[in-house]
């Protein structure tokens, strides 16, 4: 079962992503590098609900 998630920069907390994850092959939250427009680099996003 596959399910949109939010993720949000942990340094400015905006919702810069939204994905997708199969919930029964990582039951944890995700934390994914990703570029921050906000910040103007790369950061750390998890999953928000
Ligand atoms: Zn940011």
């Amino acid at each position: 079962m596959r399910e949109i998630i939010t993720l949000a920069c942990s340094e400015c907390k905006r919702r810069n992503y939204s994905t997708k994850k199969d919930k029964k092959a990582h039951p944890d939250k995700i934390e994914m590098k990703k570029f921050c427009k906000f910040d103007r680099k790369r950061t750390v996003h998890k999953e928000i609900k």
